[in-house]
């Protein structure tokens, strides 16, 4: 269960996205105890994935490939739970990831199906 503290930070990036017209797909969060990360979906470079993660990952695909209509590694989520491991390398059980917002509808919308799966 993620926190409102969590919640809230994410609806303050998605709302500064969307006053600046700037609109990644969603943006999203992740936290573990007091550690929490906000992130746009992309905004990863593949060489910054946490080992852990990116084996995880590889199980749908390549890092960047389509899966099931969300970019394998680069969805909000997941950008920021690797946010979160490189802090503290724990379990992905151990993860809870906030709502997910699409910052062009200030809409909410689904976990990918990767991260439904992951954490
Ligand atoms: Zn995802």
């Amino acid at each position: 269960m993620s926190s409102p503290i969590l919640n809230k930070r994410i609806y303050h990036l998605a709302k500064t996205l969307h006053n600046k017209k700037r609109f990644p797909s969603y943006v999203s969060g992740a936290e573990y105890r007091t550690t929490r990360k906000v992130a746009k979906s992309g905004d990863i470079k593949k060489e910054d994935f946490v080992l852990s993660l990116e084996r995880s990952l590889a199980k749908f695909g390549e890092l960047g490939d389509k899966y099931a209509g969300s970019s394998i590694g680069f969805c909000a989520e997941t950008v920021s739970a690797n946010r979160v491991l490189q802090v503290h390398p724990t379990r992905f059980n151990n993860i809870s990831i906030g709502k997910v917002i699409r910052p062009r509808t200030m809409q909410f919308g689904k976990k990918c199906k990767i991260c439904n799966s992951l954490f």
